[in-house]
């Protein structure tokens, strides 16, 4: 855990202000503190990754179908499995492996996608067409792309990580201190929370599900709304065999060991403007259960151990594509919302914060407030 403080401390100016501390907020401000910012890292909650973050399965792929998304995520394995890149000393990968289960009429272009990710990480992505099942995942009728070197990370640990490294950097992590407004002062923007105000250079508000209700100066131009996610963990005992991470392309349905002896399951739970600690939906957790016995067909008789609901923020993909709209402006000066991750926001992390960093370094730093 890094050196958090508390709101008796708040400085009164910043380079530039993190609004949130989850797995965003925490990528953001450990890539602006190492090009020199003095940053300041704000989360309401008592401590970080208490919100999506906290909740995550954490599966991490270089794969993905929209090319934006999988722009960002191939180098964010890349900085997963490298252990310079962590306080730790420690790459955070569970390199478990990835299975894509997806329609086989996509054949080619989970081949051509599987030589792009062989050429850019030295690894060895595959597909595997016309088997029942391929790294413990039946394939139902799918064919699967198949990546050995992924996996999946503990969300909260990375956040930890980063925060680790900004703190080192000369950052500040402050918990348990709400952001109330952002005001416009004189063309710079005044953070006000419950513990003072805080005038910065620039703020970057990564509110994640919160985004959905912001608070006043930190709305996005884009609608964003929460959707419900829902995963519970079951008890995996042999004969089940392990697994590799697993999500199929063509119902969304997914899962991932969670140990030794657990796995994670999750699917779709449309349910939209869902309040972020809304309780779980047991008839969701059987319908889960039923529709990924078709992957893993020793799950009806595995006995369930904790359900977990949370939810994050939606929005449509950017005009421009995720690169150049990694950030929003909300209307008052260097004030900027990260984009809506729409359930994958871990899986893109790393790249994510090196490109907000460039952005927001770029223009706010200078000059200082
Ligand atoms: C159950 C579940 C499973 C998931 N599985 C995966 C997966 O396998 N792979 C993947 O890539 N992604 C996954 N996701 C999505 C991923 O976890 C999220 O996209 C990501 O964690 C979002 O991180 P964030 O930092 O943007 O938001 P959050 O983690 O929600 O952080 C936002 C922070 O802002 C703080 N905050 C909000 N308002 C204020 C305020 N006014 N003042 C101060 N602080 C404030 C909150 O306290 C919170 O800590 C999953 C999500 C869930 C819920």
């Amino acid at each position: 855990m890094p050196v958090l403080r508390r709101g008796a401390d708040l400085p009164t100016r910043a380079d530039v202000v993190v609004v949130g501390a989850g797995i965003t907020g925490a990528a953001v401000a450990h890539e602006l503190a190492r090009r020199g910012a003095h940053v300041v890292v704000l989360d309401g909650a008592a401590r970080p990754g208490a919100g999506a973050t906290g909740h995550s399965g954490g599966m991490v792929r270089a794969y993905d179908e929209d090319p934006a998304i999988a722009a960002l995520a191939l180098p964010s394995l890349a900085a997963y499995r490298d252990p310079a890149r962590w306080a730790s000393g420690r790459a955070p990968l569970r390199a478990v492996g990835a299975v894509t289960v997806a329609d086989p009429a996509r054949g080619a272009a989970l081949r051509r996608a599987a030589a792009r990710i062989n050429d850019a990480l030295r690894s060895s992505a595959h597909v595997v067409s016309g088997a029942a099942e391929a790294a413990g995942i039946h394939l139902a009728g799918g064919i699967a792309l198949v990546e050995p070197e992924a996996g999946w990370v503990a969300p909260a640990e990375v956040t930890d990580d980063w925060l680790r490294q900004a703190v080192a950097d000369g950052a500040a992590v402050h918990c348990a201190v709400r952001v109330r407004a952002v005001e416009d002062d004189g063309g710079r923007p005044a953070v006000v929370t419950d513990a003072g105000v805080i005038r910065a250079g620039a703020v970057v508000s990564a509110v994640g599900p919160w985004a959905a209700g912001p608070v006043r100066g930190l709305s996005p131009a884009t609608l964003v709304r929460t959707r419900s996610i829902q995963v519970s963990i079951v008890e995996r005992r042999p004969p089940a065999p392990p697994h590799a991470t697993f999500v199929d392309l063509r119902t969304g349905r997914y899962a991932k060991p969670a140990g030794t002896d657990r796995t994670l399951i999750g699917m779709p739970h449309p349910v939209w403007d869902s309040p972020v600690d809304a309780p779980p939906d047991p008839a969701h957790v059987q319908a889960t259960v039923s529709a990924l016995a078709a992957h893993l067909p020793w799950l009806p008789a595995a006995r369930i151990l904790t359900t977990v609901r949370a939810a994050d923020a939606y929005a449509p993909a950017p005009a421009g594509g995720a690169a150049s709209g990694l950030l929003e402006g909300t209307g008052v000066p260097h004030v900027w919302s990260v984009r809506a991750w729409n359930g994958g926001g871990v899986k893109t992390a790393p790249e994510a914060g090196r490109r907000i960093a460039d952005a927001v370094a770029a223009g706010a730093l200078s000059p200082s407030v």
